[in-house]
Formats: C-alpha cells, sequence, structure tokens
C-alpha cells in the first residue's frame, strides 16, 4: 500500500506553500483545475513517490492536506 495524500480541493488556496517543502517536489498548483473560491489547488504528480513526511500538511496554513502512512 502506498502512503496518501489527500488535499481538500475547496478549501485549497492555491497559496503554493506546499510546493517547494515537498523533498520529493511531487506536489504542484494544478492549472487545470480551479475549486468554488476560484483557486488553482494543489495536486500530486506521483503519489507512490510520497514519503509520508507530512511537511506539505505542517506548512499549509488552511490545514487543506492530510497524510496517511502506509
Ligand atoms: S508527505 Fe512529504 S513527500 Fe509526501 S507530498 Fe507531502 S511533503 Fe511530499
Ligand atoms: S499550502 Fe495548503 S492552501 Fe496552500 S496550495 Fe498547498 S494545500 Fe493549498
Amino acid at each position: 500500500m502506498a502512503n496518501t495524500v489527500i488535499i481538500d480541493e475547496i478549501v485549497c488556496k492555491g497559496c503554493g506553500l506546499c510546493v517547494p517543502v515537498c523533498p520529493k517536489k511531487i506536489l504542484f498548483i494544478d492549472r487545470s483545475r480551479i475549486n468554488g473560491r476560484g483557486y488553482n489547488p494543489s495536486a500530486v504528480s506521483d503519489m507512490s513517490s510520497c514519503l509520508a513526511c507530512a511537511m506539505c500538511a505542517t506548512i499549509c496554513p488552511d490545514s487543506a492536506i492530510r497524510v496517511e502512512r502506509k
């Protein structure tokens, strides 16, 4: 089972703070998606590479990210 990062797209404000802190560089702002508040949410490019370090969840000011370690 892979680690899982769940991003709440409704809560995410697309600030991008989570992107540079990921040691695996697997987070990005998904410009192809837009949430109900008009923001482009962050997304994961390669879930299988996630270390479940939770750096992304820790830095998110809106607690939009949850990490499950498997
Ligand atoms: S838990 Fe760590 S490795 Fe996984 S997406 Fe977040 S910052 Fe990247
Ligand atoms: S830090 Fe939080 S609010 Fe900002 S882009 Fe990442 S998930 Fe969205």
